[in-house]
């Protein structure tokens, strides 16, 4: 069997420390034959300090060349007053431009033990398993012009442009489509098509690529503002939800706090299966930050990390018995009444970052 290859960053604050939960597993499952090949690199903070940039050329050449990346976090305040294009953030987005990362999946995933600690009613929230697929490479965040002009009146013009073109719908609801078929067939597709051309465009080539290739999947469409809505309303009404990077952005935020604190998020970006092996290059990363208030203090939760991790086996390594038992770990875990700090509630145990990583490998080995 060839390597896997995995490609560690684990950044700056509570990166490595969430980071090493994972090291872990992946030690305890290469003794079994996992045959995962890892190398770890710098990036954000920590390698502005070693080398003038927010991620070094070699390591931008062993991401390329990993089957996939784990990405811990990046930032600080040390950091806050470094130059614009060698900033911490730098390095991650380098890595989703040059890696063409463009399909970004975020899993809001209520876990039992947790229904009650959501702003929402537990019978809302409870059992709660949604995906959010963002097209991430595209729409208002590059468009085309990007700029703030002076009008000469004593007024200025700040202009974004929203530009979508045909392929670039095409690929990312296939994404959606393909994905909804490995859990429970249905796709709702988000746009503002009664206010915006590329909401016109977007619904059309949906609509298209859907009867091409995919007509198998219940498809529906909704107004990304009425999407908002829904998703506080009755979210267990969506399966996987498939959105521009803007709509995406917002609407991935709201699904995501629907299930608590941003220590338990996970999420993957992945770009387009290579034309000779069909794999894609991949990004795994928890959704929260470096966290500097809590970092060193050993309190950080892992579970977003290492949940990225799972997600990494599913995707990138199709191992999706492994992946399964590793988030039936978490669950089973979060059961037994053990907390991180962020997500601890009254007579529930209180560990800090090992103590979960190591009950949760526990679980996953037992
Ligand atoms: P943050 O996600 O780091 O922290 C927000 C709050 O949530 C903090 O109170 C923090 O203690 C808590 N928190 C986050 N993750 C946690 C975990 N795993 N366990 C327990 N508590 C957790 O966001 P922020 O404070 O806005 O940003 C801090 C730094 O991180 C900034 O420099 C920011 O630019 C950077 N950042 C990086 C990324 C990334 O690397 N992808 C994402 C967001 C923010």
């Amino acid at each position: 069997m060839a390597a896997r290859k995995l490609f560690l960053l684990s950044g700056d604050g509570i990166g490595p420390e969430a980071m090493a939960e994972v090291k872990k597993i992946i030690a305890a499952m290469n003794k079994t034959g996992a045959g995962f090949e890892t190398e770890e690199g710098l990036v954000g903070g920590c390698a502005y300090d070693a080398h003038g940039k927010a991620i070094s050329e070699t390591d931008m050449e062993k991401a390329l060349a990993a089957d996939a990346v784990l990405f811990g976090a990046v930032g600080g305040p040390k950091w806050d007053s470094v130059p614009y294009e060698v900033r911490p953030e730098a390095g991650l987005l380098r890595l989703r431009k040059d890696l063409a990362l463009f399909a970004n999946l975020r899993p809001a995933i209520c876990y039992p033990a947790l229904a009650d600690s959501s702003s929402l009613k537990k019978d809302i929230i409870e059992g709660l398993d949604i995906l959010i697929v963002r097209e991430l490479t595209g729409g208002v965040y590059f468009g085309e012009p990007k700029e703030i002009i002076d009008l000469g009146n004593g007024q200025k013009r700040g202009i974004d442009t929203q530009v979508y073109d045909t392929f670039e719908i095409e690929r990312i609801s296939g994404v959606a489509f393909e994905l909804a078929r490995t859990r429970k067939n249905h796709v709702t597709s988000m746009e503002k098509r009664n206010v915006m051309k590329s909401g016109v465009l977007w619904n059309e080539v949906v609509t298209q690529t859907h009867k091409a290739k995919y007509s198998d999947v219940k498809l529906d469409h909704m107004l990304a503002d009425a999407g908002g809505m829904q998703l506080v309303r009755w979210p267990k009404q969506f399966d996987v939800i498939v959105t521009d990077n803007l709509f995406g952005d917002m609407l991935s935020d709201v699904a995501a706090m629907l299930t608590g604190s941003l220590g338990m998020l996970p999420s993957a970006s992945l770009g387009a299966p290579d034309a000779k092996t069909g794999k894609r290059k991949a990004l795994y990363e928890p959704v929260h930050g470096s966290a500097p208030d809590i970092a060193g203090q050993g309190i950080a939760n892992p579970i977003a990390m290492i949940a990225s991790f799972a997600m990494c086996l599913r995707y990138s390594f199709g191992m999706v018995a492994e992946a399964d038992s590793l988030e039936a770990a978490i669950a089973a875990v979060l059961d037994d009444g053990l907390r991180t700090r962020d997500i601890m509630s009254a007579g529930m145990q209180e560990v800090g970052t090992t103590a979960m990583g190591d009950a949760i490998l526990a679980k996953f080995l037992a």
